[in-house]
């Protein structure tokens, strides 16, 4: 009954969702704030008659909005139904294997591999460096690849890369291959790829309004690059779905990137939350490498990232562990509100 092709499928595995009880949530990178009062403001006045119709399928005054707020034109921008399937595009549209594998960090998005298994794409992940950095001189020629693949911040550990190491990459990589960064933490303090765009026709740069807009709900995402990439993602968008973001959500997408400075009040809580959190965990010998997302990745010496996972459940607050040998004892953890970094650090003296 099942195809061969389904048979060999091993699906990502997203974080917990749990429904028994309520958790304080800091296991999926979600946002602890509510996104802007203007999507409330839209939302009351929505008129049901609107919803009989399909929406555009090329969700146009979604793009108009993301492109003014990047400085470019809506042709250098592809927007999706959240950044996993603008992902999913991507390893689609430009890796292929007869080229040379695709190279991603040996630790990262584990939804990358999944990809590659769906489409049948060879990949190489590419050791971090002892401090868990990634080192993009390994990823150049003589090392053969199709393309690159980079969360920047890196998931799950959330270290960033400068912008000029991304630069001086781009200059020494092959012009006729895609390097992807994944920007999906960018606005917690990493410092953005965008505006190299303009320079390096073979540069795509994805975003997500799961995080720093707070609307993982909605499942909205979107690709800024040069119209050739952005082309190619459309047409493997009408290959799957032509009408994949609904009418709601392109509304609400519109009016979320517009409120810069909602946002940007969000964003600077969450920083300062991290920062306080990560230095009460230093005083308590726990490593925790430097991050700009909206996440951290901490061990303690003598802890496995599973005990650590199992007793902060067990006390009602759940956080995220990683069952992949050589980042086993780290859990991630998601910066939540002040209350909930609170009681996280109560249950952490009082347990570890
Ligand atoms: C959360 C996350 C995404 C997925 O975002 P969605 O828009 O919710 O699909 C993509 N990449 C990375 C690295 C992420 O952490």
């Amino acid at each position: 009954m099942l195809s061969q092709r389904m048979k060999n499928l091993k699906p990502y595995v997203p974080g917990e969702q749990p429904q028994d009880r309520s958790y304080i949530k800091l296991n999926t990178n979600e946002n602890p704030y509510p996104p802007s009062p203007k999507i409330g403001a839209f939302l009351k006045d929505v008129d049901p008659e609107n919803l009989r119709r399909y929406p555009d399928p090329t969700s146009l005054d979604l793009r108009r909005a993301i492109a003014a707020r990047f400085n470019l034109d809506p042709k250098n921008v592809f927007a999706g139904n959240g950044s996993d399937e603008v992902l999913s595009f991507t390893f689609y549209a430009f890796f292929d294997s007869s080229e040379g594998d695709v190279l991603f960090p040996e630790f990262t998005y584990t939804f990358y591999p999944v990809y590659c298994d769906f489409y049948g794409i060879h990949y190489q992940r590419i050791p971090l460096a002892n401090d868990l950095r990634v080192r993009l001189n390994d990823y150049l020629p003589p090392r053969q690849s199709c393309g690159v693949i980079l969360a920047n911040p890196n998931a799950p550990i959330g270290i960033a890369l400068p912008l000029s190491e991304i630069e001086s990459f781009m200059e020494k990589y092959p012009r006729d291959r895609v390097v992807v960064i994944d920007e999906a933490y960018i606005d917690f303090g990493g410092q953005s790829a965008v505006p190299l765009i303009k320079r390096y026709a073979n540069l795509l740069v994805i975003h997500t309004y799961s995080k720093s807009r707070s609307l993982a709900g909605i499942r909205l995402g979107f690709a800024l690059g040069s119209q050739p990439l952005i082309d190619a993602l459309t047409a493997v968008k009408d290959s799957f779905n032509s009408y994949p973001i609904d009418r709601l959500a392109q509304k609400i997408g519109e009016i979320a990137i517009s409120d810069t400075t909602y946002y940007q009040q969000l964003t600077t809580k969450i920083i300062s939350e991290r920062n306080r959190l990560t230095t009460a965990l230093q005083r308590w010998n726990w490593e925790v490498p430097p991050s700009s997302a909206n996440f951290i990745f901490a061990r303690k010496k003598g802890l496995s990232g599973k005990d650590v996972y199992q007793t902060l459940k067990n006390n009602g607050i759940l956080v995220r562990y990683f069952d992949i040998e050589g980042i086993r004892d780290f859990v991630r953890i998601t910066i939540g509100t002040s209350d909930e970094i609170n009681a996280l650090l109560s249950e952490i003296k009082a347990n570890f």
